[in-house]
């Protein structure tokens, strides 16, 4: 949208500019930092047409707008909020937001309604429209000087130092004023001292001193990244401020909010060969360690005639006996445990609906193992110290809160522990608190989104990125969830109890696949009919084998889960292995009429029809005559009326004929009709005699 290219000004002699180019790209916040007297308001003023350019050219999509003046530049769609507020003390705040839209010579209407817009966003200065602007707080005049940009309906908002003499407390209102307005779609350009304020709202940012560029890039790794860090923000204000670029331009005053944590949970391990002679070393450590400390498992391994000695290399692991579900069932309720009592910390439980909870028991290394993997995880998504993480998944004897809690404190976020449920008070929190990720089941999360959108909150929050497991997700739930959220970006984390918790593996930026964490685990893909092995790339049951669990090894423990191993490097770069998402439990795939069908394949189907909805039921019965039928339930999607029914019923039906070769009975119901629930959704009935699934 606006480009900058070798810009110079002088203020008579004194050269205040220096060739500085810069670029805004629509719907970005960009941020300009540096030390006082850097340049940063001159650069404003040039773009204003208040202070003329000695040379260089500015672009306003691809026009040349240099030396324009001020109202002109106001008509092509700038608008500035000028450092030091410079509201007009002696009228009262509705004179003062008029003063914006001058330059445009608006109706009397447009003016009105352009005015309750800016209430809208400004409450306080609403309550105070008839007071003099002069006797206004601090944070209200900033706020008077923002409105008054924004009477102009600015296509670039540009704000100059919103938060210069403001108390913390105030300069957070501001900052959630201007994140609100980035996310209605407003491109910014945001000048500020106070470069980890304005490195945390932005998305591109330069760092301007003496007149010069001397830094530029992406806000969220000038943050993050330590050499860069170094560089931008330097330490500065701490042991020798001259060393950082800040500190060299003047600017010491800068303390990011928290001091420098332990940000890296990545693996130090660098190539394949050595991950795997890593866990090749796991692997003889589990087997001995589980041979020594578990008399359950050491009859079985004596059973299959192996001594830990007899493991060499990782080709030995098919020999392995498995571990499944009814090994944890029958031996409740420490079947695993291979420590004495006295070195375990906790024990957590499955939620078991049937018969015995899988009961899994842990000692302090295994707490900080899964700490550090779920620490990964967070940083995978890109989670950093300043995010308020609020979580809705279950706590007490489930993993899962316990799980996203401690990563959380481990990354340095700020934990909002509000658990599942309670939907009114989640909606408050995300206002109230602004939490930018938000942690649920895929159920939960639709179940949010759709309450923001019924709300019309959706800007008036500031979630950036969910990450949801547990559960599988449609392609069309993700991009529901998504939207309704604001465009928040999803993360599918992966983990079960058995194995630590959730936390063991989670989808990548590139959103390709599952990376999962195979410096703590080992992963095979089995035949669950045949138990044999399968190649890498195709679709089976997931064995996991732990590499330095104490409490409870896993020794190829059936996890039910179906996926594959996806062979090669990822695009992101990670050399962590990865898997594709989870498609189904091989407990849970249905049977009918001698076609196995998963049920993320039904999701598939629905996903690629518009007009029909993310909520489905499989309702599965049996005739008299002994013939099973599949009866489909879909809704249709928001604002598709019950016209479309007869063409959407016709592509969905000739969909599932063409891709899963089977008949079903498509029924169509309105938006928002099935039930939703805060955990799993019950999607399949079945109510066929049971005896296909043994
Ligand atoms: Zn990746």
């Amino acid at each position: 949208m606006l480009t900058i290219k070798n810009l110079r000004a002088h203020y008579g002699a004194a050269q205040a500019l220096f060739d500085v180019s810069l670029h805004v790209s629509a719907g970005q916040t960009v941020a300009l930092v540096g030390a006082n007297g850097a340049g940063k308001s001159t650069l404003l003023k040039c773009l204003m047409g208040l202070v003329k350019p000695s040379g260089g050219t500015i672009f306003l999509d691809d026009q040349d707008v240099t030396r324009k003046t001020p109202a002109r530049m106001v008509q092509l769609g700038l608008a500035l909020s000028p450092e030091g507020r410079e509201v007009f003390g002696t009228l009262p705040v509705v004179d003062n937001l008029r003063l914006g839209a001058i330059p445009l010579k608006l109706s009397r209407a447009e003016e009105t309604r352009r005015m309750d817009e800016v209430f809208a966003r400004f409450p306080k200065l609403k309550e105070r429209h008839t007071q003099l602007a002069g006797t206004l707080s601090g944070g209200e005049q900033q706020m008077l000087a923002m409105g008054r940009a924004l009477m102009a309906k600015p296509r670039l908002l540009l704000l100059d130092e919103p938060s210069l003499g403001l108390a913390p407390l105030i300069t957070d209102e501001i900052f959630s004023i201007i994140h609100q307005l980035a996310r209605a779609g407003t491109t910014i350009l945001i000048v500020e001292q106070n470069a980890a304020r304005a490195l945390s709202a932005s998305d591109q940012a330069y760092l301007l001193a003496n007149g010069n560029i001397v830094e530029q890039g992406q806000s969220r790794d000038l943050l993050l990244d330590p050499a860069l860090r170094a560089a931008f923000l330097g330490a500065a204000s701490h042991d020798n401020p001259a060393t950082s670029r800040l500190g060299a331009a003047g600017l010491t005053n800068i303390r990011l909010e928290k001091p420098p944590m332990h940000t890296n949970f990545m693996s130090s391990i660098a190539s394949s060969e050595e991950l795997s002679l890593h866990q090749l070393r796991g692997l003889q450590w589990t087997v001995r360690h589980a041979f020594e400390g578990s008399p359950a498992y050491r009859a079985k391994l004596e059973a299959a005639g192996i001594t830990p000695e007899s493991i060499t290399s990782l080709d030995d692991l098919p020999r392995l006996p498995f571990t499944t579900t009814e090994d944890l069932r029958d031996g409740y309720p420490f079947p695993l445990k291979s420590v004495p009592f006295e070195q375990l910390v906790r024990v957590h439980a499955s939620s078991g609906t049937t018969g015995k909870r899988k009961v899994l028991c842990y000692t302090q290394k295994d707490l900080d193992d899964w700490t550090d993997m779920f620490a990964r995880c967070y940083q995978t998504a890109g989670i950093t110290p300043l995010d308020r993480v609020q979580i809705a998944v279950g706590y007490g004897v489930w993993t899962a809160g316990m799980g996203f809690q401690l990563g959380c404190e481990k990354v340095g976020a700020l934990a909002v522990p509000v658990g599942p449920g309670n939907i009114d008070m989640q909606i408050q929190f995300l206002l109230d608190f602004q939490s930018t990720v938000f942690c649920s089941t895929a159920s939960m999360a639709l179940l949010m989104a759709e309450e923001i959108h019924k709300r019309g909150i959706a800007d008036k929050i500031a979630v950036r990125k969910i990450i949801y497991g547990s559960e599988r997700s449609s392609r069309s739930m993700r991009r529901k969830i998504s939207e309704l959220f604001g465009g928040a970006e999803l993360f599918d984390i992966t983990g079960l109890t058995e194995l630590y918790g959730p936390g063991t593996g989670i989808e990548c930026p590139d959103h390709d696949c599952i990376h999962f964490w195979g410096d703590y685990f080992l992963l095979e893909i089995i035949d669950p009919q045949t138990l044999e092995r399968l190649p890498d790339g195709e679709w089976g049951e997931m064995v996991v084998t732990s590499l330095c669990k104490e409490g409870a090894p896993l020794i190829r423990y059936r996890t039910r889960d179906i996926t594959r191993i996806i062979p090669g490097p990822c695009t992101c770069g990670s050399v962590m292995p990865r898997h594709s998402r989870i498609k189904g439990r091989s407990d849970d795939t249905i049977i009918f009429r001698g076609v196995n069908i998963y049920p993320s394949s039904i999701d598939t189907i629905l996903s690629s029809v518009p007009g029909l909805g993310s909520e489905y039921q499989i309702h599965l019965t049996r005739d008299a005559a002994g013939r099973d039928h599949l009866r489909l339930l879909v809704e249709r999607a928001e604002g598709v009326g019950p016209d479309r029914t007869p063409e959407l019923i016709s592509e969905a039906g000739h969909q599932m004929k063409k891709q899963l070769l089977v008949t079903a009975n498509l029924e169509l119901v309105d938006y928002g009709s099935l039930p939703r629930s805060e955990r799993k959704s019950q999607r399949i009935f079945d109510t066929r005699i049971d005896d296909e699934i043994v």
